[in-house]
């Protein structure tokens, strides 16, 4: 279930944002992950791993014409 994550990629989260939105932009990778929430644009901080146990799927790119 764990995909490649890649600036841009646009994430499911389980739980939803504050706002209420649950999807996630990446904005920034490294050992920790900067995530932008499409909702409200609230960045946070999130450790790589904290990521892949919190985010329920890939929605796809924002780059990217079609999600894959
Ligand atoms: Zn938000």
């Amino acid at each position: 279930m764990v995909n490649k994550l890649e600036l841009g990629d646009i994430i499911v989260m389980k739980k939803p944002h504050a706002c209420g939105e649950s999807r996630f932009e990446i904005v920034r990778l490294g050992v920790d992950l900067k995530l932008k929430c499409i909702g409200c644009s609230h960045e946070i901080m999130m450790d790589r791993l904290e990521v892949y146990k919190k985010m329920k799927k890939k929605e796809g790119n924002k780059n990217e014409k079609t999600a894959q």
